[in-house]
């Protein structure tokens, strides 16, 4: 048994059936095995608003968390750059717990700071400015206002024009910023920092004012393409 396990960047969504069928094998063994799991981020590949929980898509992925959590295994959610809007009713459908980024938890006697990785990219000046604007709880209320159709054909446009935008951007640009992760481990006073959203697992060793300290980044997932990714 696990003291814990953390999770990122699956992207699930109905065209990616593979995926989310490992994830609900993952849910079935490795996360009935740990005490605690952690979701940091980009868990679905959009979340429109809590009011579209009854999708038959997302009411399978609601049900398959409440499950490991009827097993008494505490699930930790940190919102992603793609499912930021999800909220109490789901919280409460899955029986877990939204925390808000950084964090900073205890595993097995050490501390180990967790977000999503987002916030850390701050060579990408495009990104921060267009973070700043769906973070912001108005901008939020305004979107969410809006009827569900409309939410979606919005996230639609967006998803189209990050794709876009991804193109045209160096890799180094949309890599974290490693000035910014030293920051951060030395404003929380912690050697350990688990992170996703890049894409790029590794583990990394920081040289920093309070001695090294290691940065895991954990892999995305995609069972649909022809060579396979994912893990924990
Ligand atoms: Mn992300």
């Amino acid at each position: 048994q696990w003291a814990a396990l953390f999770i990122s960047d699956l992207h699930l969504s109905p065209d990616m059936p593979h995926t989310a069928k490992a994830f609900f094998n993952f849910l079935n063994t490795k996360a009935l095995q740990t005490q605690a799991l952690y979701l940091l981020g980009d868990i679905f590949e959009y979340w429109a608003g809590d009011d579209d929980i009854n999708d038959v898509f997302n009411q399978s992925i609601v049900s398959a968390l409440a499950a490991v959590s009827k097993h008494g295994i505490k699930i930790y959610w940190l919102a992603g750059n793609r499912d930021f809007l999800v909220g109490d009713k789901f919280a409460d459908a899955c029986g877990l717990q939204i925390l808000n980024e950084p964090v900073i938890t205890e595993i097995a006697g050490k501390k180990i700071l967790t977000l999503h990785g987002d916030a850390q990219c701050t060579d990408d000046t495009a990104y921060m400015t267009f973070r700043a604007q769906v973070r912001d709880s108005a901008w939020q209320q305004h979107f969410l206002n809006q009827d569900l159709h409309q939410r979606k054909a919005l996230i639609a446009t967006m998803r189209a024009g990050s794709k876009d935008a991804q193109k045209n951007k160096s890799m180094a640009i949309m890599d974290v910023n490693l000035a910014a992760i030293d920051a951060l481990f030395e404003s929380h006073q912690v050697n350990l920092m688990v992170h996703g959203h890049t894409h790029r697992p590794h583990q990394h060793q920081h040289q920093t004012k309070q001695g090294v300290c290691t940065r895991f980044v954990l892999p995305d997932w995609d069972y649909d393409a022809e060579k396979t990714r994912g893990g924990w």
